[in-house]
């Protein structure tokens, strides 16, 4: 499934994609509960709680989302949109997946070779793990803001993982077995900043630095996630392009090395790295007006333009 979470009115749902469409989850669950006269359940109204809904909430998303896709297939999809059970995907309708995380977003440096020697670093022999707070997190299609702060803004195409199944001292061939799913991430890094105070921490926390989705994809459908293109385009122009192949740190070695003392809980977001090709190598960093794509295998494109902030001419 491509779970989603959209604006409705004034309040946000949850949802999945479908051939053009958006189901509404709560909408289609209403209307199967109504015609098999069940009792209802208690359904999950955010993407955080149908994470941590665990296996039974799961297994009711995925009986909704079949009635729904059956919905979209047979039927005029205006008439499901008056129903409340599905609409057209359009421009602006998409949140982030998870709006806002619980807490900080794990993400891990220099997990790529190439990337490690652009950086003029060496290759680590053991994951760098450093986070960006809940508060960076935009949705596709929402605005970078270029902050005053920083004069050295730059992108960071990345696969992020999202935990299904928390858990502590996590072994490694247990690991993918604690994934919910998987998005397109972006870590936005202000250079200068992150120069400058040390601690990556600042320069990788500014407001709109963590653009993340459009969808969250469910395990299922991405059986080894060491076998995905990685690709980042500005104004349509290739600037990464790799393969997760590529880690040095796998996913399931980070979920082991991560979780070592430390409980990874429901909704936890883990960012596993850049592969080469970052502005920083280059000199060429974002600036207002960039179009900057996001594209890893079989998880959409994450688009989102880079803005000056407000009350500033670009
Ligand atoms: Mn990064």
């Amino acid at each position: 499934m491509h779970l989603v979470t959209f604006q409705k009115g004034r309040g946000q749902r949850i949802g999945a994609a479908w051939h053009g469409a958006i189901l509404d989850l709560r909408g289609i669950e209403t209307e199967l509960a109504l015609q098999q006269g069940e009792r209802r359940v208690r359904f999950p109204s955010t993407m955080l709680e149908l994470i941590q809904g665990g296996p039974e909430c799961w297994a009711t998303v995925r009986r909704v989302f079949d009635y729904g896709r059956s919905l979209v297939d047979a039927q005029d999809l205006q008439v499901l949109t008056r129903r409340g059970v599905a609409y057209p995907e359009k421009k602006g309708r998409l949140l982030a997946p998870i709006p806002r995380p619980a807490r900080n977003i794990f993400c891990m440096g220099r997990n790529y070779a190439e990337h490690a020697a652009e950086r003029g670093a060496q290759v680590p022999d053991r994951p760098v793990f450093f986070t960006k707070p809940p508060t960076t997190v935009i949705a596709p299609g929402a605005d970078i803001v270029h902050h005053l702060a920083t004069a050295e803004m730059d992108y960071e195409a990345e696969l992020a993982v999202v935990i299904g199944r928390g858990g502590r001292d996590i072994p490694r061939a247990q690991a993918l077995s604690h994934v919910f799913g998987y998005m397109n991430l972006n870590d936005v890094t202000a250079r200068d900043l992150q120069r400058a105070h040390q601690q990556w921490f600042k320069g990788k926390s500014l407001d709109t630095f963590c653009p993340i989705g459009p969808a969250l994809v469910t395990a299922d459908e991405i059986p080894d996630p060491q076998r995905l293109s990685i690709q980042l385009r500005v104004n349509g122009k290739v600037r990464q392009s790799a393969n997760t192949s590529q880690m040095i740190f796998d996913v399931a070695t980070l979920i082991e090395v991560l979780s070592l003392g430390m409980t990874l809980e429901p909704g936890d977001i883990l960012a596993t790295g850049t592969p080469s090709g970052v502005g920083a190598a280059t000199g060429e960093f974002l600036k207002p007006g960039d179009l900057v794509e996001v594209e890893v295998e079989g998880l959409g494109c994450l688009v989102n333009q880079v803005v000056a902030p407000m009350g500033v001419e670009s």
